[in-house]
């Protein structure tokens, strides 16, 4: 068992390291805990720790923990960082800030539509297939261009791109390619570096880590 105190006071810590080595601010670094699979009890200490921003990777399920969690502290933001069926982009866009999942153009009309109903614009990554792999999640690099220009047509506020690179193997030149791209497509965001690879990440110019089993414990 991990105290959720000390592990987030080191991944603070070892953000802040990676950052200043990269002669970059800390402060332009979002740690986003990561909390898919853990209870309300196990989120709450990071709470009261002072953690403000949080990761789910489904609808349903921050659905069913985080209302009860934020009433306490409204202040909160949820980013949610799974794939997005394009029937739940209404209660997605009701319940997170943030959207890290924008990987096809079917999902730019759900998420325009649904922003228009609800009267907020929710920022959101486009999700890159970075390591052009079979089964993952994302748009491939090929792709890329033209479902940012559905996305800016749409007013879809995308702020950046983000990945998840293939496991297993150096993770350091596919955040490196995520960097060259967001820059060539002009944008700030770059969501990416987890549990394992934050601070390789940071170095590479990482503006949002989504980190789960470094705060919570591995997920059982
Ligand atoms: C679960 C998950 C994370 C966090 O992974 P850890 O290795 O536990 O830090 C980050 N990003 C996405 C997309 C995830 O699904």
């Amino acid at each position: 068992m991990i105290d959720p105190a000390t592990a987030l006071q080191d991944v603070r810590n070892r953000i802040a390291g990676a950052a200043r080595i990269a002669q970059r601010s800390a402060d332009d670094v979002t740690l986003i805990a990561v909390s898919k699979t853990h209870d309300a009890a196990a989120i709450q200490p990071l709470i009261d720790t002072g953690q403000r921003v949080f990761g789910e990777n489904r609808v349903q399920e921050a659905q069913a923990k985080w209302p009860d969690l934020r009433a306490a502290h409204p202040e909160i933001e949820l980013h949610l960082i799974g794939q997005l069926q394009s029937n739940k982009a209404d209660e997605a866009v009701a319940m997170f800030d943030c959207i890290h999942s924008l990987d096809r153009p079917s999902l730019v009309p759900a998420l325009a539509k649904a922003m228009d109903k609800a009267g907020r614009r929710v920022p959101c990554f486009v999700q890159v297939n970075i390591g052009a792999e079979e089964q993952k999640g994302g748009c491939a690099i090929a792709e890329l261009a033209a479902l940012l220009a559905e996305a800016r047509a749409a007013d879809l506020p995308v702020i950046g791109l983000m990945c998840v690179p293939p496991a297993d193997i150096e993770a350091a030149p596919f955040f490196a390619l995520l960097d060259k791209l967001a820059r060539d497509h002009g944008l700030a965001g770059r969501s990416m570096g987890m549990s394992d690879d934050f601070e390789t990440a940071v170095m590479l110019g990482a503006t949002h880590v989504r980190v789960g089993s470094a705060l919570f414990g591995e997920r059982g």
